[in-house]
Protein backbone atom coordinates (compact mmCIF):
# COMPACT_ATOMS: atom_id res chain seq x y z
CA UNK A 1 0.00 0.00 0.00
CA UNK A 2 1.56 3.65 -0.90
CA UNK A 3 0.33 6.77 0.59
CA UNK A 4 0.23 9.85 -2.13
CA UNK A 5 0.52 13.05 -0.47
CA UNK A 6 -0.65 16.49 -2.38
CA UNK A 7 0.92 19.58 -1.22
CA UNK A 8 -0.42 22.63 -2.37
CA UNK A 9 -0.44 26.19 -1.29
CA UNK A 10 -3.43 26.17 0.60
CA UNK A 11 -4.12 22.09 0.55
CA UNK A 12 -2.87 18.90 1.11
CA UNK A 13 -4.81 15.79 -0.60
CA UNK A 14 -3.99 12.41 0.64
CA UNK A 15 -4.87 9.37 -0.94
CA UNK A 16 -4.05 5.59 -0.69
CA UNK A 17 -3.09 2.95 -3.52
CA UNK A 18 -3.82 -0.32 -2.90
CA UNK A 19 -3.98 -3.51 -4.87
CA UNK A 20 -4.64 -1.00 -8.13
CA UNK A 21 -7.22 0.48 -6.33
CA UNK A 22 -6.80 4.47 -5.08
CA UNK A 23 -9.14 5.20 -2.00
CA UNK A 24 -9.27 8.92 -1.41
CA UNK A 25 -8.41 9.71 2.40
CA UNK A 26 -8.74 13.16 2.26
CA UNK A 27 -8.45 16.85 2.19
CA UNK A 28 -6.28 18.61 4.87
CA UNK A 29 -4.94 22.47 4.87
CA UNK A 30 -1.69 22.52 4.74
CA UNK A 31 -0.71 24.90 7.48
CA UNK A 32 -1.87 22.05 9.95
CA UNK A 33 -1.17 19.15 7.96
CA UNK A 34 0.95 16.33 10.13
CA UNK A 35 2.06 13.24 8.12
CA UNK A 36 2.20 11.18 11.72
CA UNK A 37 -1.54 11.99 12.23
CA UNK A 38 -2.29 10.01 9.18
CA UNK A 39 -3.49 6.84 10.68
CA UNK A 40 -2.39 4.03 7.96
CA UNK A 41 -0.29 1.22 7.69
CA UNK A 42 1.85 2.07 4.33
CA UNK A 43 4.89 0.77 2.91
CA UNK A 44 6.33 3.75 0.69
CA UNK A 45 5.30 7.66 0.45
CA UNK A 46 4.74 9.26 -2.66
CA UNK A 47 4.66 13.04 -2.49
CA UNK A 48 3.58 15.63 -4.66
CA UNK A 49 4.58 19.19 -3.72
CA UNK A 50 4.60 22.48 -5.43
CA UNK A 51 8.58 22.73 -5.17
CA UNK A 52 11.03 23.25 -7.64
CA UNK A 53 13.66 19.79 -7.34
CA UNK A 54 17.10 19.66 -8.82
CA UNK A 55 18.89 16.24 -7.97
CA UNK A 56 16.41 15.69 -5.68
CA UNK A 57 17.06 18.81 -3.66
CA UNK A 58 14.40 21.47 -3.16
CA UNK A 59 15.66 24.52 -4.70
CA UNK A 60 12.55 27.05 -4.50
CA UNK A 61 8.86 27.34 -4.27
CA UNK A 62 7.19 30.36 -5.01
CA UNK A 63 3.54 29.11 -4.29
CA UNK A 64 4.73 27.72 -1.42
CA UNK A 65 4.49 29.20 2.48
CA UNK A 66 5.27 26.41 4.45
CA UNK A 67 6.52 22.94 4.21
CA UNK A 68 4.98 20.24 6.04
CA UNK A 69 7.79 17.75 7.76
CA UNK A 70 7.77 14.65 5.70
CA UNK A 71 9.46 12.32 8.32
CA UNK A 72 8.80 8.67 7.87
CA UNK A 73 10.57 5.54 8.20
CA UNK A 74 9.36 4.46 4.82
CA UNK A 75 11.03 4.56 1.35
CA UNK A 76 9.71 8.13 0.20
CA UNK A 77 9.40 9.62 -3.08
CA UNK A 78 9.07 13.31 -3.47
CA UNK A 79 8.76 14.95 -6.89
CA UNK A 80 7.08 17.98 -8.26
CA UNK A 81 3.35 18.27 -7.93
CA UNK A 82 3.04 18.84 -11.78
CA UNK A 83 5.13 15.88 -12.61
CA UNK A 84 3.00 13.53 -10.61
CA UNK A 85 0.04 15.39 -12.68
CA UNK A 86 1.76 14.19 -15.63
CA UNK A 87 2.54 10.48 -14.80
CA UNK A 88 -0.96 10.19 -13.54
CA UNK A 89 -2.29 11.49 -16.91
CA UNK A 90 0.06 8.88 -18.88
CA UNK A 91 -1.32 6.48 -16.33
CA UNK A 92 -5.23 7.68 -16.71
CA UNK A 93 -5.05 8.03 -20.80
CA UNK A 94 -2.21 5.15 -21.84
CA UNK A 95 -0.39 7.17 -23.49
CA UNK A 96 3.53 7.05 -23.51
CA UNK A 97 4.23 11.22 -24.62
CA UNK A 98 2.17 13.86 -22.58
CA UNK A 99 2.16 17.61 -22.08
CA UNK A 100 0.39 18.08 -18.84
CA UNK A 101 -0.14 21.42 -17.32
CA UNK A 102 -1.64 22.22 -13.65
CA UNK A 103 -3.58 25.56 -13.04
CA UNK A 104 -4.17 26.62 -9.53
CA UNK A 105 -2.79 29.14 -7.71
CA UNK A 106 0.29 28.67 -9.90
CA UNK A 107 0.52 27.02 -13.40
CA UNK A 108 2.86 24.03 -13.40
CA UNK A 109 3.83 21.90 -16.22
CA UNK A 110 4.56 18.09 -16.17
CA UNK A 111 6.00 16.53 -19.20
CA UNK A 112 6.20 12.09 -19.70
CA UNK A 113 8.54 10.78 -22.73
CA UNK A 114 7.97 7.61 -23.50
CA UNK A 115 6.51 7.02 -20.31
CA UNK A 116 8.72 8.46 -17.96
CA UNK A 117 8.67 11.80 -16.14
CA UNK A 118 10.92 14.23 -18.25
CA UNK A 119 13.15 16.13 -15.47
CA UNK A 120 15.87 17.63 -17.56
CA UNK A 121 18.75 18.86 -15.48
CA UNK A 122 15.84 18.82 -12.98
CA UNK A 123 13.48 21.55 -13.42
CA UNK A 124 12.04 20.84 -16.91
CA UNK A 125 8.56 22.16 -17.53
CA UNK A 126 8.19 25.31 -16.06
CA UNK A 127 5.67 27.41 -18.76
CA UNK A 128 4.02 29.66 -15.88
CA UNK A 129 7.65 31.46 -15.85
CA UNK A 130 7.86 31.70 -19.57
CA UNK A 131 8.39 35.10 -20.49
CA UNK A 132 5.25 36.14 -22.60
CA UNK A 133 6.14 40.10 -22.75
CA UNK A 134 4.66 42.98 -20.80
CA UNK A 135 6.23 43.57 -17.13
CA UNK A 136 3.80 42.40 -14.88
CA UNK A 137 5.91 41.15 -11.96
CA UNK A 138 6.09 37.07 -10.85
CA UNK A 139 6.07 35.49 -7.97
CA UNK A 140 9.22 34.26 -8.91
CA UNK A 141 11.07 37.41 -8.81
CA UNK A 142 10.97 38.03 -12.53
CA UNK A 143 8.86 39.63 -15.01
CA UNK A 144 6.37 39.16 -17.65
CA UNK A 145 5.98 35.48 -16.66
CA UNK A 146 3.20 33.48 -18.09
CA UNK A 147 1.83 32.82 -14.35
CA UNK A 148 1.90 37.06 -13.88
CA UNK A 149 -1.48 37.07 -16.47
CA UNK A 150 -2.95 32.97 -16.06
CA UNK A 151 -3.81 31.59 -13.15
CA UNK A 152 -5.13 32.07 -9.22
CA UNK A 153 -2.94 34.26 -8.12
CA UNK A 154 -2.90 36.54 -11.59
CA UNK A 155 -6.41 36.69 -12.14
CA UNK A 156 -8.56 38.30 -9.48
CA UNK A 157 -12.10 36.33 -9.41
CA UNK A 158 -10.82 33.41 -11.18
CA UNK A 159 -13.79 31.12 -10.10
CA UNK A 160 -16.46 33.49 -10.79
CA UNK A 161 -14.74 34.03 -14.46
CA UNK A 162 -14.61 30.14 -15.06
CA UNK A 163 -18.33 29.55 -14.01
CA UNK A 164 -19.34 32.79 -16.29
CA UNK A 165 -17.16 31.47 -19.29
CA UNK A 166 -15.57 35.09 -19.21
CA UNK A 167 -12.17 33.88 -18.75
CA UNK A 168 -11.98 32.56 -22.27
CA UNK A 169 -12.17 36.23 -23.17
CA UNK A 170 -8.93 37.15 -21.25
CA UNK A 171 -5.80 38.07 -22.40
CA UNK A 172 -4.24 36.16 -19.93
CA UNK A 173 -6.17 32.44 -21.32
CA UNK A 174 -4.89 33.86 -25.01
CA UNK A 175 -1.62 33.90 -23.59
CA UNK A 176 -1.69 30.70 -21.97
CA UNK A 177 -2.53 28.95 -25.15
CA UNK A 178 -0.19 30.61 -27.13
CA UNK A 179 2.64 29.29 -24.24
CA UNK A 180 0.99 25.49 -24.70
CA UNK A 181 1.03 25.49 -28.40
CA UNK A 182 4.44 26.61 -28.10
CA UNK A 183 5.11 23.99 -25.83
CA UNK A 184 3.49 21.11 -28.18
CA UNK A 185 5.70 22.69 -31.27
CA UNK A 186 8.91 21.08 -28.89
CA UNK A 187 7.30 17.86 -27.67
CA UNK A 188 4.95 16.56 -29.85
CA UNK A 189 2.86 15.03 -27.00
CA UNK A 190 0.31 12.34 -27.85
CA UNK A 191 -1.85 14.33 -25.52
CA UNK A 192 -1.77 17.33 -23.52
CA UNK A 193 -3.55 17.36 -20.34
CA UNK A 194 -5.21 20.55 -18.28
CA UNK A 195 -5.48 19.88 -14.23
CA UNK A 196 -5.58 21.46 -11.00
CA UNK A 197 -8.29 23.28 -9.28
CA UNK A 198 -8.45 25.90 -12.07
CA UNK A 199 -7.03 24.12 -15.05
CA UNK A 200 -9.35 20.87 -14.53
CA UNK A 201 -12.70 23.24 -14.94
CA UNK A 202 -11.60 24.51 -17.87
CA UNK A 203 -13.60 23.46 -20.91
CA UNK A 204 -12.09 20.73 -22.73
CA UNK A 205 -13.24 21.84 -26.46
CA UNK A 206 -12.76 25.71 -26.27
CA UNK A 207 -9.33 24.77 -24.95
CA UNK A 208 -8.89 22.78 -28.16
CA UNK A 209 -10.26 24.81 -30.29
CA UNK A 210 -8.29 27.97 -29.23
CA UNK A 211 -4.45 26.03 -28.99
CA UNK A 212 -5.64 24.24 -32.46
CA UNK A 213 -5.91 27.50 -34.16
CA UNK A 214 -2.66 28.34 -33.22
CA UNK A 215 -0.42 24.36 -34.65
CA UNK A 216 0.17 23.66 -38.11
CA UNK A 217 -3.10 20.61 -38.67
CA UNK A 218 -0.45 18.15 -38.59
CA UNK A 219 -0.25 18.34 -35.00
CA UNK A 220 -3.15 16.56 -33.55
CA UNK A 221 -2.55 15.97 -30.04
CA UNK A 222 -5.71 14.95 -28.20
CA UNK A 223 -6.51 17.30 -24.99
CA UNK A 224 -8.12 16.14 -21.74
CA UNK A 225 -9.10 18.20 -18.95
CA UNK A 226 -9.06 15.89 -15.76
CA UNK A 227 -11.26 16.93 -13.08
CA UNK A 228 -9.73 14.92 -10.47
CA UNK A 229 -8.56 17.06 -7.29
CA UNK A 230 -6.45 13.82 -6.47
CA UNK A 231 -4.77 13.56 -9.33
CA UNK A 232 -1.15 14.75 -8.09
CA UNK A 233 -1.83 12.47 -5.30
CA UNK A 234 -2.75 9.46 -7.16
CA UNK A 235 0.25 10.40 -9.51
CA UNK A 236 2.69 10.78 -6.82
CA UNK A 237 1.57 6.99 -5.16
CA UNK A 238 1.84 5.69 -8.93
CA UNK A 239 5.44 7.46 -9.32
CA UNK A 240 6.50 6.01 -5.68
CA UNK A 241 5.12 2.46 -7.05
CA UNK A 242 7.13 2.48 -10.04
CA UNK A 243 10.33 3.92 -8.96
CA UNK A 244 10.77 1.69 -6.33
CA UNK A 245 9.72 -1.31 -7.90
CA UNK A 246 6.81 -1.84 -5.92
CA UNK A 247 5.12 -3.24 -8.91
CA UNK A 248 2.61 -5.46 -7.46
CA UNK A 249 1.42 -2.88 -4.73
ZN1 LIG B 1 8.05 33.64 -12.74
Amino acid sequence: MILGLDIGGTNTDVVLLKDGYFEVLGTFKTRDFDLSKINVDYDALGVGIAVWFRNGKPVGAPNLERIPSLVTNKPKVVDNDANCFAYYSAYLTKKKNVLSLTIGTGIGTGIVIEGEVYRGDGLAGELGHAFVGGRRKCKCGGCGHLEAYFGGWAIRDIKEKLDKGTIYQTKGFKLFCIAVSNAIMLLNPEVVTFGGRIGGRLKEDLLAEEISKLIPEVFKPEFRVIEDDYAVAKGASLLARDSLQLKNR
